[in-house]
């Protein structure tokens, strides 16, 4: 990073306003860095929800980015999307696709449609038996009709202005293929077996925390995997990681630098707010990263983000 002239890792600029609603979700997934799924309890409250909004309105930052949990279970969800779209914010949510058929949110597709909202659907691979060993059985076949249900109200058409795109990470200890060969690949087979159109495909790395990081002890596989992050530093993708514009709120109004640290338990360092009541923009600009081992996660190949690879 010294050499790179990237030490210490400094803020750009907040581009994106990350809230994460909640650990709750109608999924266990075997990846999962936010440990989540239904038992869960925590998660954001009315007042938390508005000081987030509060904070945005002093502010304009154009994206929000609405995460979880299944986000859309919180019960603050819609009111924060009406919000932020109110203050003329662009909004993503990231959605597992399967939650769009629970019954209690049978009219969410139409509300995400109505208020022009992207979506960010993880789908680990195009065939049936990789996805569903990751993220549970019956899952791809759920997915399908999730992504269905989004085609027919338009999301995905090229001209429709509803933007659905797809995240796809490695069904284990590997990096992530070329983002552009994988996004052909999945385009072919979902048009062509499952009648489904998306606008981009983005790949990302398994980050070393939570469920995966268990998965590589138990499976005896963490030195190595850790190995061939740290083999594959890209200094032109760490000077693109995503938490150098990225705060990231937590279900209780802590800030973060991006959703891995908050998962970590690592809030914005010294010399930054370290809670929503005392957002102040100025300072959280000009703030030091707080990084660790996972980040060779973001910064290996071509990198990797919430928008997918970081580098061509
Ligand atoms: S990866 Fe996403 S869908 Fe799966 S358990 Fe975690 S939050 Fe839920
Ligand atoms: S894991 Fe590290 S490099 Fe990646 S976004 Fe978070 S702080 Fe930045």
């Amino acid at each position: 990073m010294e050499r790179a002239g990237l030490h210490p890792l400094r803020s750009t600029g907040i581009t994106v306003f990350q809230i994460n609603v909640g650990k709750l979700c109608n999924q266990i997934c075997r990846h999962c860095h936010v440990d989540a799924g239904p038992d869960r309890t925590e998660r954001m409250s009315r007042e938390t929800a508005e000081l987030c909004m509060q904070a945005l309105a002093q502010t304009d930052i154009p994206m929000v980015d609405i995460t979880g949990g299944a986000p859309e279970l919180n019960p603050h969800f819609r009111w924060l999307v009406e919000q932020a779209r109110g203050l003329k914010r662009h909004v993503m949510d990231r959605c597992n696709l399967s939650v769009l058929l629970l019954p209690s949110q049978a009219d969410l597709a139409e509300f995400l449609a109505t208020h022009r909202v992207e979506i960010i659907a993880s789908l680990p691979y195009y065939k049936g038996p990789q996805t569903d060993a990751q993220r549970g059985e019956g899952v791809f076949d759920k997915s399908m009709e999730g992504l269905r249900r989004l085609n027919r109200l338009g999301y995905g058409a090229p001209d429709s202005g509803l933007v659905l795109n797809l995240v796809q990470n490695p069904v284990g200890a590997f990096l992530p293929p070329k983002q552009d060969a994988i996004e052909s690949q999945f385009r072919k087979e979902l048009r062509a077996k499952h009648g489904v159109e998306f606008n981009r495909l983005y790949t990302i790395t398994n980050m070393p925390i939570s469920r995966f990081l268990e998965f590589l002890i138990e499976s005896d596989n963490y030195e190595a995997y850790m190995a061939r992050l740290a083999n594959a530093f890209n200094p032109a993708a760490a000077a693109g990681v995503m938490c150098r514009y990225t705060l990231s709120v937590g279900w209780d109004g802590t800030l973060y630098d991006c959703d891995f640290n908050q998962m970590l338990d690592l809030p914005v360092g010294a010399g930054a707010p370290r809670h929503i009541r005392d957002f102040n923009p100025a300072q959280l600009q000009q703030r030091i990263i707080v990084t660790g081992n996972h980040c060779y996660g973001c910064t290996a190949g071509s990198g990797s983000s919430c928008g997918g690879a970081v580098t061509a």
